[in-house]
């Protein structure tokens, strides 16, 4: 069955902006107005002037409104038990956050059940597609042994294909002074374990969390088992991270809260995205990343939540694309691309985080007349429908 979507304000591509009359590019945003867009069999199957759209069997009439690629959310921590609301709480008041607040969660999540983590799981990615994303990653990181790393990747797995696995997300309370000790159960039995699940390795590369050897050693281990690497870098000073994810390879550091000219440098020659975390930096209050230093450099920026219950508890990339635009002044265009085709780019797809023909179906119908209303109406929930695969997922076409 084909449906059209017809009479759209402004259909957001992202594609080369040669495609259709009046498209329009500026560093890779490119949109159509008037437009219309075929899907069929889970596929992008047309796009093109409204004035030419063709037959379908299900006609869509979006009078006016803007329709995006759907969001892809490229960091996302979702599966843990508990809550952190006091500790952001004593944050506002002054308190300072530190790496160390995620044992309160590791706590929490072992002694959890698993129908208990699978509810609570789905319950985000629920939220995450009413709010328009489509596309997720989704690290582990709160079990931090064998059997509780193994089965966070598995439920990882059930809700999406991009899992990463973060037994090097601190080290736990038990290995408490033995760093060592705990690279090797993380570079062995428990990577064995979460590997076949598992697409990504990802290590918290950080003071009080991992230096840049020890974030080698779990990213090579990672790679010899067919795992690709990401980093979590630079987020709380300065540091290693960006340097040991550009050796790696990484598909993106994220954070890059605190760079040196080296690290842009180093990101600017590589094919390593920086993935930003604006809410992060509105949950902590602390200074935004440099958005305009690396895109200036020339770096590829994507935007992502980093939904986890203690240092940035939305799922909203919406909340990521206003706080883009209006605290790291990237403008709309750079800032819904870098929540779309960026998101893609730092998970390595091509087939999602635009709208060409032939991309994946997945689309999001907006309250609005354009992209813009995005960070222009901030903290109201626009999405008025969404296409997964072709098929309606969540809202309504009325
Ligand atoms: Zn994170």
């Amino acid at each position: 069955m084909s449906t059209l979507i017809t009479n759209v304000g402004e259909l957001v591509t992202n594609a080369p902006p040669d495609v259709g009359p009046g498209s329009d590019g500026a560093g890779g945003f490119a949109s159509i107005s008037a437009a219309a867009l075929v899907m069929e069999a889970g596929r992008v199957a047309w796009i093109g002037p409204a004035s030419r759209a063709p037959a379908a069997d299900h006609i869509v009439d979006a009078r006016g409104r803007a329709v995006l690629p759907g969001f892809v959310d490229s960091h996302a921590h979702l599966v843990f038990a508990g809550e952190r609301g006091e500790e952001f709480a004593a944050r506002m008041a002054g308190a300072p956050y530190r790496a160390g607040g995620i044992a309160s969660t590791v706590t929490a999540t072992r002694k959890a059940t698993d129908p208990e983590l699978r509810a609570g799981l789905r319950r985000l990615v629920a939220e995450m597609l009413r709010q328009g994303t489509t596309t997720f990653e989704c690290k582990s990181g709160y079990g931090l042994t064998v059997a509780d790393e193994a089965r966070s990747v598995s439920l990882a797995a059930e809700v999406t294909a991009e899992v990463t696995f973060l037994g090097a997300h601190i080290v736990p309370p038990e290995f408490d002074g033995d760093t060592a000790g705990y690279i090797d159960l993380v570079c062995g039995p428990m990577l064995d374990a979460c590997a076949p699940l598992s697409r990504w390795v990802d290590v918290f590369c950080e003071r009080g969390a991992f230096d840049a050897d020890e974030a080698t050693a779990v990213l090579r281990a990672g790679q010899a088992q067919g795992l690709a690497p990401r980093v979590h870098a630079n987020q709380l000073g300065p540091g290693p991270g960006v340097q040991v994810a550009v050796q790696a390879g990484a598909a993106s550091a994220d954070h890059c809260t605190h760079l040196t000219s080296d690290d842009v440098d180093a990101l600017a020659g590589s094919s390593t995205v920086a993935t930003l975390l604006p809410g992060v930096e509105f949950s902590t209050r602390q200074p935004y990343p440099d958005a305009r230093r690396l895109l200036e450099a020339g770096v590829t920026v994507a935007l992502a939540t980093d939904c986890n219950p203690g240092s940035c508890f939305t799922s909203s990339m919406a909340l990521c694309v206003a706080l883009a635009v209006r605290e790291m002044h990237m403008t709309t265009r750079e800032a819904v691309w870098s929540a779309t085709a960026g998101g893609a780019r730092a998970l390595r797809r091509a087939d999602v985080g635009h709208l060409d023909v032939g991309a994946r179906a997945d689309i999001v119908m907006l309250d609005g007349p354009s992209h813009s209303y995005l960070a222009y109406r901030p903290g109201v929930p626009l999405v008025a429908a969404v296409w997964r695969d072709a098929e309606l997922a969540w809202g309504s076409t009325g």
